[in-house]
């Protein structure tokens, strides 16, 4: 039997998300509250004047570009406060926002825009060069690119944001008519369980539940007003003005972008916008800004631990940290806590599940460390055989569960499981199953109090720092080296970065007898080269007589992942 929520189920309606954010009867905080700050400027926006900017937004993209419901807008910048007004502008209109990774080459942005047929697309004038490449790769013409941010284009050529507005002041443009359940708001890419990036469907529906099922997973502990309940752990500090959040992850991140954007504007919770994570910075907002919350990835909790700036700040502030989107240890949250009093719980997520299905709740944080926490409501979960076992499927072959507190597959159900990939029926048909159970790749059990752990994953991702790296995407480039005859890719621990980085496993021409000195670099550098940041070879090369395969052809990951482990074991 599924195992469900220990909450009560909640109520979910049937709005997209505009009108759920905007037309709320039961919203506890005022127009005028400010939500979003920017750290550098201390420029803000209140809720109110988001509700006018995104409808002025979303009718210049009507008017001016011809969107309609169902276009992509492409978004690539750091971390801005003007991200707000443009994503809910662009949700407003219909259209379906598709986030890229500021840091990705001209080919990797290319590929998002062609895969997701972007009709414009928001950039800062930092990333202009990019996405000017990326676009004339596409076919998108110049004057589809907008800016955001505070630098202007001095020639004219680029448009900014908010220079783009329904100007004609016809009232022909209208909020879009969505269908909660059906209509797209967002385009992320995920390499799912296997093979190179692909766009994860997510619609309206998908987002207004996960915002209330993050709401609920807090607690009532995170108020505007800072009179949240919190047990034992002290509410906000008097006239601070209630909790406050430092947004430091990536909002082109599912897990930045519902925690740091959508969620606030349900809650009335401030943010600080931070562009860039930076420790000795990020201490010094915590401090200056007397935040109350942060959600973190672990290598985070890493330099909050071992940082030798951080005991130069006050971070007594902080109520709660909640660490996702990678493993973290129980040393970990341990260290951090000896070190600097923070408590940190853990949450789980991914892409296809808009992201969050599961959070230790703030009362548990000590007593089940190590735990990813517990079900949200509205989820149900199973963990089935692994695949491999011989026992995958019982006789109406559907997935054979295992007992409660045996080890197998996490599959989750429930209103924030993605609609499919895009375009891509057969690798959804591979991971969703017509009930509407999603097999996530990550392998874990239940105790009997309900907390749930992820020990392993079946999936071929890796995470560098929180950011997905696909082996198959590496290895297709890889293959292209003239030293090169057959590789495979697969994430190795790196204990002094405190994250998996890739590593290749590489069949040298010639057989390993020709590697020469040097080889191994080369090869690295080559790569390095053609790649985002997050995915470079931090792991290194190494050179095998042959890539171990399955029968099918299949390569078999684990055999190279044990060889690393154990590498490690004897240093
Ligand atoms: P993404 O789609 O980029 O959010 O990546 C989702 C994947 O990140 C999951 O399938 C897990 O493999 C991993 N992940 C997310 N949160 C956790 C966590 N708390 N512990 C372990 N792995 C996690």
């Amino acid at each position: 039997m599924p195992f469900e929520s220990h909450l009560q189920p909640l109520e979910l309606p049937e709005q997209d998300i505009s009108s759920f954010l905007f037309n709320r009867k039961d919203r506890p905080f005022p127009e005028d509250r400010v939500i979003f700050q920017d750290a550098d400027s201390n420029s803000s926006f209140t809720f109110g004047e988001l509700r006018a900017l995104s409808a002025e937004f979303a009718k210049g993209l009507q008017s001016l570009y011809d969107f309609r419901k169902g276009d992509v807008l492409g978004l690539f910048s750091p971390n801005s406060i003007d991200t707000p007004a443009i994503t809910l502008g662009a949700l407003w209109a219909g259209v379906i926002v598709s986030p890229a990774n500021p840091g990705y080459t001209v080919n990797e942005l290319a590929y998002q825009l062609k895969d997701s047929g972007a009709k414009a697309i928001v950039t800062q004038l930092t990333t202009i060069d990019t996405v000017r490449k990326a676009c004339a790769k596409v076919g998108l013409p110049e004057d589809r690119i907008l800016l955001l941010g505070e630098a202007r284009d001095q020639t004219g050529r680029f448009k900014h944001w908010s220079s783009v507005r329904n100007i004609s002041g016809t009232s022909r443009y209208n909020k879009a008519n969505i269908s909660p359940k059906k209509d797209l708001a967002f385009l992320v890419y995920s390499s799912g369980t296997t093979g190179t990036p692909k766009g994860v469907e997510l619609t309206h529906y998908n987002l207004t539940s996960n915002i209330l099922q993050l709401n609920a997973g807090e607690y009532g502990n995170l108020t505007w007003d800072g009179s949240g309940t919190s047990g034992d752990i002290p509410l906000p500090r008097k006239g601070s003005g209630g909790d406050k959040i430092l947004a430091c992850l990536p909002f082109f991140h599912i897990y930045g972008l519902t925690t740091s954007i959508l969620l606030p504007m349900y809650s009335g919770v401030k943010i600080i916008v931070l562009p860039k994570f930076e420790i000795e910075k990020f201490c010094r907002l915590i401090q200056d800004h007397g935040i109350t919350y942060i959600y973190v990835v672990p290598p985070m909790c890493l330099l909050l631990s071992k940082h030798p700036c951080v005991e130069r700040y006050d971070l007594s502030s902080i109520r709660m940290t909640n660490s996702g989107a990678a493993p973290l240890t129980r040393e970990l949250v341990e260290a951090v806590f000896r070190r600097t009093g923070i408590k940190v719980k853990q949450a789980y997520g991914l892409s296809e599940a808009s992201p969050t299905c599961i959070s230790q709740p703030w009362a548990d944080w000590a007593t089940s460390i190590g735990s990813i926490g517990k079900l949200f409501p509205n989820m149900q979960a199973k963990f089935c055989a692994m695949p491999g076992s011989g026992e995958e499927h019982d006789s109406s072959s559907k997935a054979t569960e295992v007992a409660q507190g045996r080890t197998g597959e996490l599959y989750l159900k429930g209103p924030n499981i993605f609609r499919g990939y895009h375009n891509k029926p057969e690798e959804t048909k591979g991971c969703l199953d017509d009930e509407g159970w999603f097999r996530t790749g990550d392998v874990g059990h239940i105790d009997e109090h309900g907390d749930i752990y992820i020990t392993d994953r079946v999936k071929e991702l890796i995470k560098y720092k929180g950011f997905q790296v696909a082996p198959a995407e590496l290895e297709g480039h890889l293959v292209d080296h003239d030293l090169i005859d057959d590789v495979a890719v697969v994430g190795v621990e790196s204990q002094e970065l405190g994250t998996e980085v890739p590593r290749a496993y590489v069949v040298r021409k010639g057989g390993k007898k020709a590697v020469e000195e040097g080889d191994g670099e080369r090869i690295v550098q080559w790569l390095n080269g053609r790649v985002a940041n997050h995915k470079k070879l931090r792991g290194g090369v190494r050179f095998v007589d042959a890539v171990p395969k399955s029968a099918s052809g299949k390569i078999l990951r684990r055999i190279l992942k044990e060889e690393a482990r154990k590498e490690y074991a004897e240093l």
